[in-house]
């Protein structure tokens, strides 16, 4: 949408299309200050707005943000066209996720079921991304122009002030403030640290994941009345997992198995081969092997899958360097336990973004307002330590889903299963799962006992005690 003839305060180039680059210029467009709009510029390698994936679960603090930011709507919308499923019968309260162990022949139980204040949106990331892309036709004072087939290579300072970008190809733009929106592999991050040795970059975790899609009705031909077709599930075995949730209005069945190589992330092993690769359904079959029907029912409903080699950042050193920042998996790709990457590169753009479009914030300090590099540096401060430390605890979260680091389930747990007369490993096995899934109710409590409003306001406070400073230095 185009603004009136209002100059603007200064030009915000996004490296990056996803969720975080996305969100980033849907918050600027909906926060601008009418008085100094902002013109912004999205640069995506990809030929289109598009990306790869399979589904999504978008949980209660970002759920908020994106009420905020008027998408709710949208995919609530999406809801009456299949595009989305809430688990539970939309109560304010639900389950999170069903916890089963499941590597072994003999049929098991659902050991734990984790509570949430409100319940998950579990989406297909395309339908997230469209909602999106429509945000960024909001009335707006500001502009933004998405700039497709631009892949960034790195970028210097200007000679005039600001950044010059530099693409794929040579051609070259400027900006006031450049965000790296550019995933795992970020050329923002990436010239960011060029000094730095050891370099800064992403680690291999040891840790494949296997995406497809499940069609529900396959799944019931099969095995009827298979609960995966009805609620999240993780099915849990030794240095592996499966986790699958209906999407679609209930059609279709996310599907994630996950196996990890011992001893790859500690000895800092390299990921062999592309990261993401088609791979063929035999090796999804395979990983399950010997694990309960239940689980062998949803890999027999495979048809095709790719294999991802989960990276993370969880060496980033900071991430502001000047009128340059970064945000989403560009500064801490996490693992996928929590089903929050997307989600925090969302919170992060939402923070910055209201940061950046702030009254308060100008390109040049003046009374009362604080310049550009001042406000990154804000941003950094709201929210670096935060999300940087989820990538420690989604580690942690994911050792416990496939009993590792001490975390052995009891072996009462599945046998006093098949001996119901045995009431003491009855017991034995449900105190281990107690104990278990306090645990795990512990690590995922961030998600929904901080509110991400309180830390938005947290973040206008700095800015304006930081713009106060400034009015008192010129008194
Ligand atoms: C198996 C799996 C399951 C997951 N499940 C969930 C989940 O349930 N919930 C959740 O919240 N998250 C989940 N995630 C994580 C989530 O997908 C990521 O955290 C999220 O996509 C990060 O968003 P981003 O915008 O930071 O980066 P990306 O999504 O990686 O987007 C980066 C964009 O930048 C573009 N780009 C890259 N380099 C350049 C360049 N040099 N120049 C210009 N453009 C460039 C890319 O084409 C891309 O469009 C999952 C991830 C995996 C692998």
């Amino acid at each position: 949408m185009q603004s009136q003839a209002l100059t603007p305060k200064f030009r915000v180039a996004i490296c990056g299309g996803g969720p975080g680059g996305l969100a980033l210029a849907v918050t600027l467009l909906r926060a601008a200050d009418g008085g100094a709009p902002v013109t912004i510029d999205i640069y995506e390698a990809a030929p289109e707005l598009a990306t790869v994936g399979a589904g999504i679960s978008v949980w209660p603090r970002t759920r908020a943000l994106l009420e905020e930011l008027g998408l709710m709507e949208e995919l609530r919308g999406r809801d009456r066209r299949g595009a989305i499923r809430e688990t539970g019968r939309r109560r304010r309260s639900g389950l999170g996720f069903t916890f089963r162990k499941s590597d072994q022949a003999q049929a098991s139980k659902n050991f734990f079921e984790l509570q949430v204040p409100t319940n998950p949106l579990l989406i297909h990331r395309s339908a997230l991304l469209e909602a999106l892309k429509r945000g960024l036709n909001v009335p707006s004072m500001s502009t933004c122009t998405v700039h497709t087939s631009s892949r960034l290579l790195s970028y210097t300072p200007a000679e005039a002030g600001g950044v010059t970008l530099h693409f794929a190809g040579g051609a070259t733009a400027h900006a006031d403030v450049l965000v790296g929106a550019d995933g795992v592999r970020s050329a923002v991050r990436q010239t960011m640290f060029s000094s730095y040795s050891p370099p800064v970059k992403p680690r291999w975790t040891g840790v494949v994941a296997y995406r497809s899609l499940v069609r529900r009705e396959d799944l019931e031909r099969l095995f009827k009345g298979h609960q995966a077709g009805k609620r999240a599930m993780v099915y849990s075995g030794k240095d592996r997992h499966l986790v699958t949730y209906p999407i679609s209005r209930g059609e279709d069945i996310n599907f994630v198995g996950f196996y990890t190589v011992p001893g790859a992330y500690e000895s800092k092993a390299s990921y062999p081969g592309k990261w993401v690769r088609d791979v063929p359904v035999e090796d999804v079959k395979a990983c399950y092997e010997g694990w309960e029907d239940e689980v062998q029912a949803v890999t027999k409903c495979v048809k095709k899958a790719t294999a991802w080699g989960i990276h993370v950042m969880d060496d980033v050193p900071r991430c502001v360097d000047g009128q340059v920042a970064i945000l989403g998996d560009a500064m801490h790709a996490m693992e996928t336990h929590f089903g929050a990457g997307g989600g925090q590169a969302m919170e992060d753009a939402y923070i910055l973004g209201r940061i950046l479009a702030h009254p308060r914030t100008a390109l040049h300090s003046q009374s009362g307002k604080v310049d550009v590099v001042a406000a990154l540096r804000i941003y950094e401060r709201a929210r670096f330590r935060f999300a940087s430390s989820l990538v420690e605890k989604t580690r942690v979260v994911g050792k416990m889903y496939e009993f590792a680091n001490g975390c052995e389930p009891d072996p009462d747990l599945v046998t006093s299963v098949h001996s119901a007369q045995n009431e003491d490993a009855r017991k034995r096995g449900e105190a281990w799962a107690k104990r278990w899934g306090e645990e795990v109710t512990n690590l995922w409590r961030w998600q929904w006992d901080i509110a991400l409003g309180k830390d938005w306001l947290a973040a206008e406070k700095m800015l304006l005690e930081e713009a106060g400073r400034t009015l008192e230095a010129r008194l």
